[in-house]
């Protein structure tokens, strides 16, 4: 491959300037919208303009830049690559990030070998991946896909600050809608993420190739027993719901080990009364859980359900299981990905492909054109957190990917 591995320095560099952009001095924190958005948008346009590209921040806040392919026709169909620049807070460098650079950085480096491309190429820097600022999420995306809810303009952020005026105050004035393109715009939706996971480490990879973006259901957990004198109710009389619970949740943990591609997790878990004293007479838990496949998805809830029917039939006590988040998976476009795959392999490292557990903007753009996923391997798959890393070998791996994926697209595969 022809890439310097100065190339990787510039990478970090650029990350790193990015990662100066935070509302909070010590740490990176980078809602949507917010002065340190309209920086970083400022940066990555100033990056796009220099290597010749027609740039514009939409009506959503998406910085978005085009370069023209060897015919130069403004009408033709592009090849869009980017992730988000906004960030959870406190959050890492890299997620969302690096997906911005180093496509920017493909094309410095064709540029520098005299080499255009025969389609224009589109990089984005979503405006919203993470919906740190506002209750919904993908908004950026979302808005590009045309499946921007026109209500989510009235959502509040934490200072009483709607959507709109907060795009007002961007200086994005243009109707939501004129955000939205064509299916007819895109030759497909590519996306470089950290892997967020550790799978990669274990596989000894710096890439691997996405199949699918997982699924995920969610659940409110309710038991019901009986509350007590932790003195006087003798161990066999007791309604405990606490105990109940925990027996759930280690049996849904069972259950979700045995199934294939699923993961399940209980994340949080209340009681009451909460006395030290008291037998527990209600307790209610957390349940998310994820797969690619939205079959297992439905199989391993009809599993779970059954499974705590029994121990609530068992211990005598009222167990309800409440829905309240449902999002179908997406699985990646196979003739794309099996273009990113060959990139992958003629790039000289093994290929091996993974489902996404997190949530990406190629969900919300799966609706509008063909998309796929290279994730690149992060130190122990750790992300959301200042720790999150990249080496620069693995970021010169990524690169050396997207550049062979875009010198060998073909469009009639
Ligand atoms: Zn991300």
């Amino acid at each position: 491959m022809d890439t310097n591995p100065s190339a990787a320095d510039l990478i970090f560099d650029r990350i790193d300037e990015l990662a100066q952009l935070s509302e909070n001095p010590n740490h990176l924190t980078r809602r949507s919208l917010t002065p340190e958005h309209q920086s970083a948008n400022a940066l990555v346009g100033h990056w796009m303009q220099n290597i010749g590209m027609q740039v514009h921040t939409d009506a959503i806040g998406n910085i978005i830049g085009r370069l023209e392919g060897s015919d130069n026709d403004p009408n033709q169909a592009a090849m869009l690559i980017g992730s988000h620049l906004d960030t959870v807070r406190n959050a890492g460098r890299y997620d969302g990030m690096l997906g911005v650079v180093l496509p920017i950085m493909c094309l410095e480096h064709l540029q520098s070998h005299g080499e255009t491309l025969p389609y224009p190429v589109e990089i984005v820097g979503f405006c919203d991946e993470e919906g740190v600022r506002f209750p919904s999420t993908l908004l950026g995306s979302h808005a590009i896909a045309g499946t921007l809810k026109e209500s989510v303009l009235q959502e509040l952020d934490a200072d009483k600050i709607s959507m709109q005026e907060a795009l007002n105050a961007f200086g994005v004035t243009a109707p939501i809608d004129s955000a939205t393109r064509q299916p007819g715009d895109f030759l497909g939706f590519v996306e470089c993420h950290i892997e967020q996971g550790p799978v990669l480490e274990r596989e000894d990879l710096p890439v691997g190739l996405v199949t699918a973006i997982s699924g995920a259901s969610r659940f409110n957990i309710k038991v019901i027993g009986k509350a007590g004198h932790a003195g006087t109710v003798p161990m066999g009389l007791r309604k405990d719901a606490l105990a109940g619970a925990c027996e759930c949740i280690v049996e849904i943990e069972k259950l979700c080990t045995s199934l294939h591609d699923l993961v399940g997790t209980v994340g949080q878990i209340k009681a009451k009364p909460g006395a030290e004293n008291v037998i527990p007479g209600e307790v209610s838990f957390s349940l998310d859980l994820r797969s690619s496949d939205d079959n297992h998805r439905a199989y391993a809830t009809a599993q779970i359900e059954e499974a705590l029917v029994k121990i609530a039939k068992r211990r005598q006590l009222q167990i309800t299981v409440q829905n309240t988040y449902s999002a179908k998976g997406v699985r990646c476009d196979s003739w794309l990905s099996g273009q990113l795959g060959n990139a992958v392999k003629s790039a000289g490292y093994r290929l091996h492909s993974l489902p996404s557990g997190a949530g990406h903007d190629a969900m919300a753009l799966a609706s509008l054109t063909r998309v796929a996923m290279l994730f690149v391997r992060c130190k122990d798959g750790l992300s959301h957190h200042p720790d999150e890393s990249i080496t620069k070998e693995d970021a010169l791996a990524a690169l050396n990917v997207m550049i062979t994926f875009l010198r060998q697209f073909e469009l009639d595969t």
